[in-house]
């Protein structure tokens, strides 16, 4: 099929939720795609923060493929080799006791939710209040999309469930005044992804542990997009030293195939009796091992110190972009390689700009560039999109 015909026969029948671009995608191969016409892509998305070993990395090719020739599936009422494998190596690269493996953030995030409920009602059948922060996502499930501090997840889809509220990103007078002994869990991510990319103070994320300690609350960081290496270490919290109580992952941790995850301590994992949770595909043999093989290649290879060098100079090149376009970008926020760049008017033209020219970036929040590239992305590849970059600002 060409692309004409691919994108029309996806359109007649997919349900029109994605806006997407006017590409076909067929393969790739470390930080390059290529659409059906045979066009070449340098990726800067890595499938929203999803590849972070870049495309068809070998060990991840290899690991699925051989699993999938033993085992694909086999449900959680065995054991497989595999799984004891990938929990060992997620409670190792985490530093927590406990893994509940699932199959998508949104999916890591409800067991997450659920927890923070079980602990806190368990105490007080009033302590039900989660509470998470404005601009936040969470994901798409009911209760993830109520978590998520963004009124548009919300409309239409009343009644939501009850016992979510809301405090400003970064505002601890906010926090302190929010949380009380009815607050069960509060749910962060250490730095906002979709909502635009923004790094809070470490002073919050402590002020937050502390005030969690304080009423005996759950704190639970999301780091299913600021995770797995992406913002120059391994878990984005660990910039401020506020460990939570639960750590949400999903996007990188399969090397691109779909597994999510939560992590707690050995006291939490208590909460949850036999048959309190649970999931058919969750923790399947061929997700172990793409995650397996993911983390391991990760830590021989010390991506997290690598996305850390190649962030700071990514972030210096567009720095030095704003100080170029300063009537047209904002500022430049992020960490690692969880960059953003916000512009003054609507983003959707330059990720138009730069697709034409062979560069795959995204937009959030309506005007903020976000750049999420594979943690392999080369300096010579940042300096290619710099090139774009500047014909596109010049021209729009
Ligand atoms: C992507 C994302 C989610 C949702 O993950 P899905 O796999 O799409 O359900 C939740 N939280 C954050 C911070 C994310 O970036």
């Amino acid at each position: 099929m060409n692309t004409k015909e691919i994108i029309e026969q996806t359109d007649k029948y997919y349900l029109p939720v994605f806006g997407r671009n006017q590409i076909a995608l067929d393969h790739g191969k470390g930080c390059k795609l290529y659409d059906a016409e045979g066009r070449e892509y340098t990726d800067f998305l890595a499938g929203i923060a999803v590849n972070g070993l870049g495309h068809a990395h070998p060990a991840i090719v290899k690991a699925i493929s051989d699993q999938a020739g033993k085992l694909i599936h086999s449900s959680n009422l065995y054991y497989t080799e595999i799984q004891a494998k990938a929990v060992k190596v997620l409670s190792e690269v985490s530093g927590f006791e406990r893994v509940f493996l699932c199959n998508s953030g949104a999916e890591a995030n409800e067991g997450a939710l659920k927890l923070a409920r079980k602990y806190g009602v368990a105490k007080n059948p009033k302590k039900f209040k989660i509470i998470s922060a404005v601009h936040s996502f969470h994901g798409r499930t009911m209760a993830t999309l109520t978590a998520t501090g963004q009124d548009h997840y919300h409309e239409g889809l009343s009644p939501l469930p009850v016992g979510y509220e809301y405090v400003p990103y970064g505002d601890i007078a906010a926090l302190e005044n929010a949380l009380d002994d009815e607050v069960c869990g509060v749910l962060l991510e250490p730095i906002q992804g979709e909502g635009g990319v923004y790094v809070p103070t470490n002073e919050y994320l402590l002020k937050a542990r502390e005030l969690c300690d304080k009423h005996d609350a759950l704190l639970m960081f999301d780091e299913i997009q600021s995770g797995i290496c992406r913002s120059g270490k391994w878990f984005a919290w660990e910039y401020s030293g506020a460990r939570p109580d639960v750590m949400t992952l999903a996007k990188a941790l399969g090397g691109g195939f779909p597994m999510g995850a939560f992590v707690t301590t050995e006291r939490l994992a208590h909460v949850f009796a036999p048959g309190d949770h649970g999931t058919t595909f969750g923790g399947n043999p061929l997700s172990c091992a793409a995650a397996y093989a993911a983390l391991t290649t990760m830590q021989e290879m010390k991506l997290d110190q690598i996305a850390s060098e190649t962030g700071a100079y990514f972030k210096l090149k567009l720095e030095e972009l704003q100080k170029q376009f300063p009537d047209k970008i904002v500022e430049v926020r992020g960490r690692g390689l969880i960059l953003g760049m916000e512009l003054r008017s609507a983003g959707a033209p330059i990720v138009k700009g730069c697709l034409e020219r062979g560069m795959i970036i995204n937009c959030t929040a309506g005007n903020v560039i976000r750049l999420v590239p594979p943690l392999i992305i080369s300096k010579e590849e940042i300096d290619a999109l710099m090139v774009v970059f500047r014909e596109v600002f010049e021209e729009f």
